[in-house]
């Protein structure tokens, strides 16, 4: 949106405004619609290429939400004189790059049709030469430890619970499984494909060096054929009753690599220095990063801006920041987070995690941001992680002294897994997602199966700032009172 469609639309929202006592509150909340839609407006833009980690778009949206918190008031909250607002964090994105197999009975080497078979594997380079193969039909009895170790476990296809068969037989103690191909929707390119897409970690994570293996109906049919088997009777071994696993006359050379890339990311970190800090803390945050160029040309539209995802939450969290500022100082401590990487699997909230700025458990209560901007002012306010804190029952209370409506539950507790309290809640902070634009399960989902993570989550004409701003006034509230000692006593958590 241009800048002379925001003044259009900031003079729309100056009509029609009461007389007096009503008319200094809807001021200020055309003023805080203004401020949050000039945050969405510049975030979304194109020219930020949909804020990518470790591209240029990264550092243009850190130098953009830096200089709004510095001029807020904020200082940095990082408590790392060396890395003063941006917290630095590594991640590695793998892709699977080389692959071999080969196979031996009695020494000698059998002929492998080619392009039967694909070899994966967790680590960064994963080997196991001539390893016995074991057939264990399709993994109803995991063999024990002892008949596993060491070797290869050949697994007949059991469809949608292969991958399950998979893992239970590598966490048994298989050094490799190599699983036959014979349901016809299962193919090597189909697997291939899913696994070639890049999968990220944080850098600090440590590798496994699991091999998963497979290989087609006719190409295990060439390998058993000169010891007079095939895919079928093994198939019918497999069925008859009794079944237990047995040894193949058969030795497995099994080779895969993967191919590492580096990104240099980073979470920034604000605080609001409490006047009577006792080492408690309050945290709010939002992720700053999208998917970048998500659409390859020659679509026209390529990037994928991100402007519900998460440029609301951003805008949010930073006029959070500003009344917080704004208004009487608080005695604790307040801490601001725009995390990296949430959509590459909230990496950012977990290397938070890991290296925080104060103890994970002084801090009494996280509120997370994400996705805001969906639903209109006046509405209840969702508490994604409902039953799932201690804090529900201050949250209670701060609801009542604000007379707002609480919503909450199994439904929206689905989502809990999606954003980045829920690396946090892994820690036992007690982390929250309090949204008005979450209380209407079905805008939810509408927005879910709509825009989301699509090229089309971009600033919309008119787009619903009503409930953003509720969601504001809101959050001040909370940290306010998590703030206050008389409210919430350190004892007490
Ligand atoms: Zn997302």
């Amino acid at each position: 949106m241009s800048r002379f469609a925001v003044a259009i639309l900031a003079m729309a929202l100056l009509v029609a405004v009461p007389a007096d006592a009503a008319k200094k509150r809807d001021s200020a909340t055309v003023e805080l619609k203004g401020q949050l839609l000039a945050h969405i407006t510049e975030l979304s833009d194109d020219s930020y290429e949909g804020r990518e980690p470790g591209t240029e778009g990264e550092a243009k949206t850190l130098r953009y939400l830096g200089k709004q918190w510095f001029d807020i008031g904020l200082e940095s909250g990082t408590n790392n004189p060396a890395h003063a607002w941006f917290s630095p964090v590594t991640l590695v994105a793998r892709e699977p790059d080389g692959n071999r197999a080969a196979f031996t009975r009695r020494g000698k080497r059998l002929f492998l049709l080619p392009g039967s078979t694909l070899v994966l594997t967790s680590g960064k380079r994963s080997l196991i030469e001539n390893a016995p193969v074991l057939f264990v039909g399709k993994g109803a009895v995991i063999p024990t430890r002892a008949e596993l170790a060491g070797r290869v476990a050949l697994l007949l296809d059991g469809a949608e619970e292969g991958s399950v068969r998979q893992n239970a037989l590598l966490e048994a103690g298989a050094s490799a499984v190599l699983t036959v191909l014979d349901d016809p929707d299962q193919t090597l390119e189909n697997i291939a494909a899913r696994r070639a897409r890049k999968g990220y970690a944080l850098a600090s994570e440590e590798l496994g060096g699991d091999l998963e293996a497979y290989i087609t109906a006719p190409g295990l049919d060439r390998l058993l054929a000169p010891g007079g088997q095939s895919t079928a009777s093994l198939r019918a071994l497999a069925e008859a009753p009794g079944f237990a696993p047995r040894p193949l006359d058969l030795a497995a050379t099994l080779e895969a690599t993967t191919s590492e890339t580096r990104i240099n990311t980073h979470n920034m970190i604000g605080k609001l220095a409490g006047r009577k800090p006792d080492g408690k803390a309050v945290l709010l945050l939002a992720h700053w990063d999208h998917f970048g160029r998500c659409v390859p040309p020659p679509a026209e539209d390529q990037i994928c801006n991100g402007a519900i995802d998460n440029a609301s939450g951003l805008a949010v969290l930073t006029e959070v920041a500003r009344r917080l500022a704004k208004g009487p100082p608080m005695d604790r401590d307040v801490y601001f987070l725009a995390t990296t990487a949430e959509e590459l699997g909230l990496l950012g909230a977990h290397a938070f995690a890991e290296n925080p700025p104060v103890p994970l458990d002084q801090i009494l209560a996280a509120f997370n941001i994400d996705s805001v901007a969906l639903g209109p002012a006046g509405q209840p306010f969702a508490v994604v992680g409902k039953g799932m804190t201690r804090i529900d029952p201050a949250i209670a209370a701060v609801a009542k002294a604000q007379k707002k409506k609480l919503t909450g539950g199994e439904a929206l507790n689905t989502y809990v897994r999606r954003q980045d309290g829920w690396a946090l809640m892994q820690h036992d902070v007690p982390a929250v997602m309090i949204s008005s634009s979450w209380s209407d399960i079905a805008r939810v989902e509408a927005f879910m199966e709509g825009d989301y993570h699509r090229a089309s989550d971009g600033l919309k004409p008119g787009i619903e700032l009503g409930g953003a701003a509720d969601d504001v006034l809101f959050l001040v509230a909370l940290t306010r009172w998590f703030a206050d000692p008389k409210k919430v006593p350190a004892a007490a958590k």
